[in-house]
């Protein structure tokens, strides 16, 4: 497995990247780990549009191709201009951080010639490179997943043997650049938030089910709360089909946040959460991004496993009740949702002040 990296042959890869803005936070470190392995190849990241923005001004990467498969590479004849760009392309090999059996069959008809990836999703055959998926990946969290692949595939040794947790390896860091974090303080002033207190941030959704969000007159109390006795300014983030939680939330506030579910971008979100001194959140792609740019992040874990996807990093803090049915990974509670019921306003609120406070 270590051919990739001895026969010296990778002049130029291509990483197929995840799919979901959560999954790609948690692959960052291993496409850190290819950069570094992989110092003078040039490495090309596909991904799909929505999640790019994550790689702007990426040091891991020397850049980035768009799968815009609901546009340009829509159907056959659009997948046929995705393998003619990706076989124009040089490329000497292809990692394949996405499982899906798609993946294979668009860099083997792209004639790449070396192609890399998980045996999973009936795709071994398609691959140069197939790799098993070790079963001690199921006891950890899902950054090992990514980086496992890659060392397994490139390196000497793996971060999965070492006696303790590897944070420097494991935990993903998302870079800003400093124009955009300018950009994003001005449009929230633009938009109200005056940053004479502190500035929480708060991912009432979760786009995978209703399963994984707070209750949302919980999550105003705590925000009224906040507001009252921390002089918090309050925004609310998330996507257009979450606006309706955060208005729900709203209605039940006394004070008014600055509501911009579905008003940002990805890049926009990025850079206005670097912006805060606090984030509060369910289980979601935007918990993620919060912990990998350092926001001291407060994240509600229930139906989910904290083990596997929690937020990683020293200023991330995960409530979970831990009842005795969780994590069930359903999109809707089929019981009484107590794993999140459980979680009262008063814990909430005072791990949320204590995070303030911690944070200066
Ligand atoms: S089944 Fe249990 S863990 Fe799953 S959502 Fe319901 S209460 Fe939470």
């Amino acid at each position: 497995m270590k051919a990739l990296l001895e026969t010296g042959q990778v002049r130029r890869l291509l990483i197929r990247g995840t799919n979901w803005v959560g999954d790609s936070v948690m692959a960052i470190p291993a496409l850190r780990e290819v950069r570094r392995l992989l110092p003078r190849t040039h490495i090309t990241l596909l991904v799909l549009p929505w999640v790019s923005d994550i790689y702007q001004g990426s040091p891991w990467v020397d850049a980035v191709w768009l799968y815009d498969r609901k546009g340009r590479h829509a159907g056959a004849a659009g997948r046929i201009r995705l393998i003619r760009s990706l076989a124009q392309g040089g490329f000497d090999a292809a990692l394949l951080l996405q499982n899906a059996f798609e993946a294979a069959l668009l860099t083997r008809l792209a004639g790449i010639p070396l192609r890399a990836g998980y045996r999973r999703d009936a795709r071994g055959w398609l691959l140069t490179h197939a790799v098993s998926i070790d079963p001690r990946l199921e006891a950890r969290h899902q950054t090992y997943y990514y980086l496992d692949l890659v060392e397994r595939l490139l390196g000497r040794k793996r971060t999965l043997d070492a006696p303790s947790p590897a944070q420097e390896k494991t935990t993903p860091e998302l870079s800003l650049r400093p124009e955009d974090h300018t950009l994003a303080r001005q449009r929230l002033e633009q938009e109200g938030v005056g940053f004479r207190g502190k500035v929480v941030g708060v991912h009432p959704g979760a786009a995978y089910g209703s399963a994984k969000r707070w209750i949302g007159d919980r999550y105003a109390q705590v925000l009224d709360r906040l507001t009252q006795t921390q002089g918090a300014e309050v925004i609310l983030f998330g996507s257009r089909q979450e606006r309706p939680i955060a208005e729900s939330i709203c209605g039940h506030m006394a004070a008014r946040p600055l509501v911009l579910s579905g008003r940002t971008s990805l890049s926009e979100l990025i850079a206005m959460i670097a912006c805060c001194d606090l984030f509060i959140t369910n289980d979601s792609g935007p918990m993620h991004l919060a912990a990998a740019l350092g926001i001291p992040t407060l994240a509600l874990f229930g139906s989910t496993d904290q083990v596997a996807t929690g937020p990683l990093g020293s200023a991330a803090i995960v409530l979970n009740k831990n009842v005795e049915c969780s994590p069930c990974l359903l999109r809707e509670c089929p019981i009484d949702h107590r794993c999140m019921t459980r979680i009262t306003v008063e814990e909430v609120f005072q791990e949320a002040v204590r995070m303030l406070r911690a944070g200066g």
